[in-house]
């Protein structure tokens, strides 16, 4: 915890990024986690625009991605939806988002991106990964089936990555699609306005 000159404590957020296609209990449970860890005051959700590294496959419409992360977050005060990667056209890079995070929620916050330690690995094959570690900690959670420790992530830095266990929920967004492209539920694998959400637009049919 750092504490600021008039003896307040920086704000300290979150940064959830993802595809949220569409967003699920793995992703509202890991945020949660991570905050609680973290002493989080908020968690932002960063659907991203064109996501670099699913470009083999169809990605449903921005504006609907982005309206599930705000209907599966409402109920959470602490948890808030942003659009700065969905707004910015071409690719979504992490660099961008964090830049545009931090340019709205000023210098004195401190930014913690997390994501799943599969991602996470991908970090070594992003550019400008110095400048990533001067912008945010990276927490990386481990999802089920992606044990730690298998990564390539132990020489990073220990002051500027964190792994993390969340209670084993072994959902993915490509699950939950194929569920519904096969007609099996998807309720309480996605928070119940999302069923209907994903309903009501004939979403992954
Ligand atoms: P897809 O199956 O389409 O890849 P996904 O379920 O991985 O989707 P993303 O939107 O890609 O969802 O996920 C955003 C981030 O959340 C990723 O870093 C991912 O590793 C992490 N994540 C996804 N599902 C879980 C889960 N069940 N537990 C913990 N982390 C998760
Ligand atoms: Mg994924």
């Amino acid at each position: 915890i750092v504490w600021k000159n008039d003896g307040s404590r920086r704000r300290r957020l979150g940064v959830m990024g993802g595809t949220f296609d569409p967003i699920h209990h793995g992703h509202l449970v890991a945020a949660s986690e991570v905050g609680a860890r973290f002493g989080l005051d908020e968690v932002v959700f960063v659907p991203t625009g064109h996501p670099w590294q699913k470009a083999d496959r169809e990605v449903s419409l921005a504006e609907d991605r982005y309206l599930m992360t705000t209907i599966a977050t409402a109920s959470n005060p602490r948890f808030s939806v942003s659009r700065v990667d969905i707004d910015r056209p071409g690719s979504t890079y992490t660099l961008d988002t964090l830049h545009d995070i931090r340019a709205h929620y000023g210098d004195d916050v401190d930014l913690f991106f997390i994501t799943g330690a599969d991602a996470l690995s991908q970090i070594l094959t992003w550019h400008g990964v110095l400048e990533l570690f001067e912008l945010a900690h990276f927490v990386g959670v481990s999802r089920p089936g992606t044990p730690l420790g298998d990564h390539d992530i132990a020489h990073l830095p220990a002051d500027k990555v964190t792994l993390m266990e969340v209670p084993a929920l072994a959902i993915s967004s490509t699950d939950c699609r194929n569920r519904v492209q096969e007609r099996l539920p998807i309720w309480y694998l996605v928070p119940d306005g999302i069923v209907q959400y994903i309903a009501k637009r004939g979403l992954y049919r």
